[in-house]
């Protein structure tokens, strides 16, 4: 019995300070992690910062619209089609271009065609310039 107990405690030591098992296991994690639920954040295509210290971020958005290629106001209801536009969102007061953007974005869900790439940064940049929210905090 005695024997038994101390093979015991040699597995449990040897299970938190044995090298060649926490070698191996960093690299199966690696390994696993791209195929995970869990998918890096998305990076921004622009940032701005706010007068409180907020950051407004442009990112790239898909969706599909009416809209054709001349973009707005040329709408072609029976052939919609699937487009890489925009989208920004404040982070200290939640705006987006559905509450605070140019006319045509804003009726359209805060969403910008690929063609308004400048619109998109001008009303992002615009809202910065005004917004006085500030970043929340860690605590939430
Ligand atoms: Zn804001």
């Amino acid at each position: 019995m005695a024997g038994q107990e101390r093979t015991v405690a040699q597995l449990a030591l040897a299970a938190l300070f044995g090298p060649r098992k926490d070698a191996a296991e960093p690299d199966a994690v690696s390994v696993a992690a791209p195929a995970g639920p869990e998918l890096p954040a998305p990076v921004p295509l622009m940032r701005f910062l706010t007068v409180g210290h907020a950051v407004v971020e442009v990112h790239t958005h898909r969706f599909t619209t009416r809209y054709t290629c001349q973009g707005r106001p040329y709408a072609d209801p029976a052939n919609p089609r699937e487009v890489e536009g925009f989208r920004w969102k404040c982070g200290g007061c939640g705006a987006t271009g559905e509450t605070d953007g140019s006319s045509g974005p804003r009726f359209d869900y805060g969403r910008y065609l690929p063609e308004e790439r400048d619109q998109v940064r001008a009303d992002a940049n615009a809202h910065a310039t005004v917004c006085r929210a500030m970043a929340p905090t860690a605590l939430g």
